[in-house]
């Protein structure tokens, strides 16, 4: 009767769904040996719940739940994290780089202001350090705004939250119309749109405040928890 884990087809993950899943694994297999948890039975818990969404996986549960939940949010950081949140975005927003540029900026710069709520785990538990992970993301994004001078990022004044919005067209360079709203999320969140009237060019992605870990440490590492 428990759902065990469906192993459901994993037709509409794509293979950057799969390369974040992996990263994941990797994390998870590092804490699991700080811990003193079996390792291979925390990367796949993290491989379920990177997929859960695509996969229809089910996510695990008790203190595997807690590395899992880490991992994936570390999978999303750094350099490879980032490189593979671009790959994942071009497929949603159909190959173009420069929405799924902008959607990336947004995204992990917020991640990076909620680092302290979105991972479940204290820094000691972590397989490399936050510091260095949170550095080389921050650096990439910089980067990336440093190549396409059209796209920079801001904060919402509302919200507080990043924004990454182009100046002119990227495709045209004429002068691009922007707006802004609330976003439909649980927490604090803005959708973003840019419309181009020269040559047609649109772009929208929504932003919001990272969830916060979903279980608690005294919740995932109560021995009784069956
Ligand atoms: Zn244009």
């Amino acid at each position: 009767m428990p759902s065990q884990v469906a192993a459901m087809p994993a037709g509409s993950c794509s293979p950057a769904d799969h390369a974040l899943a992996e990263e994941a694994a990797r994390h998870a297999a590092e804490i699991a040996e700080k811990l003193g948890l079996p390792t291979d039975t925390a990367a796949e818990a993290a491989r379920r719940l990177a997929l859960s969404r695509c996969a229809n996986t089910q996510p695990p549960e008790g203190p595997l739940r807690l590395v899992a939940e880490t991992a994936v949010a570390l999978a999303k950081l750094g350099y490879t994290g980032t490189a593979i949140q671009l790959a994942r975005l071009l497929k949603r927003k159909k190959s173009d780089i420069h929405a799924a540029l902008q959607a990336l900026a947004a995204r992990q710069l917020a991640a990076l202001d909620s680092l302290d709520t979105i991972l479940c785990l204290p820094h000691e538990a972590l397989p490399q350090s936050l510091e260095d992970l949170a550095e080389a993301t921050r650096e990439a994004i910089e980067r990336l705004l440093a190549e396409h001078p059209k796209l920079e990022a801001a904060r919402d004044p509302a919200t507080g939250l990043p924004v990454a919005a182009y100046t002119r067209c990227p495709r045209c360079g004429a002068p691009i119309e922007t707006r802004t709203g609330p976003a439909g999320c649980p927490r604090p969140g803005l959708r973003v749109e840019q419309r181009c009237p020269s040559c047609g060019w649109t772009s929208s992605y929504t932003v919001c405040k990272p969830p916060p870990c979903s279980i608690t440490l005294e919740e995932g590492c109560r021995p009784d928890n069956s």
